[in-house]
């Protein structure tokens, strides 16, 4: 986080209270975390706090623009402090993994949708889905094996 995290809350209106800062500083350690990770890094940090008090913080910080949540498919709600960018996501099926991608076209241009219907659109969401390279190479062998069994059975299929 380029700026001070203390200034950033002030400027958004925001009362600083120990527990905001520290939600704030750990979804800043690393993008992507879920609430739950957020509040072992803020536990470490501050000492107790209950996971909804990380969940009130996280939700007060994401209505007012200071941080971002996003949601994939099947998982759990993830947060980030890289904001305002409208930047994307790769998404891997087999580990999770979240990695960010900048928007495709340049700085938020999705957000004008084509027609908008009358809808005033404040986010426009790009997952690309796929497996990242470590999952990749993992798999690359067994991929190459179920090909060559498919072969001669896809052949078969021809004849008939
Ligand atoms: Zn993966
Ligand atoms: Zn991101």
């Amino acid at each position: 986080m380029s700026s001070d995290p203390v200034d950033l809350l002030r400027t958004r209106g925001i009362q600083v209270t120990a527990q905001r800062l520290a939600v704030l500083r750990a979804v800043a350690s690393e993008p992507h975390m879920t609430a739950e990770q957020v509040a072992v890094i803020v536990r470490d940090d501050i000492g107790a706090i209950s996971l909804q008090s990380v969940y009130d913080a996280l939700n007060l910080l994401v209505a007012d623009g200071v941080i971002r949540r996003i949601q994939p498919a099947g998982s759990a709600a993830r947060f980030e402090d890289r904001v305002g960018d409208n930047h994307h996501h790769l998404i891997c099926r087999q580990c999770g993994r979240i990695t960010d991608v900048d928007c495709a076209a340049g700085r938020t241009p999705c957000l004008t949708a084509p027609d908008d219907k009358g809808y005033e659109v404040d986010e426009a969401e790009v997952a690309y889905w796929g497996r990242c390279s470590t999952c990749l190479a993992k798999s690359k062998p067994s991929a190459f094996r179920a090909r060559k069994r498919s072969r001669p059975r896809r052949r078969k299929r021809r004849d008939q």
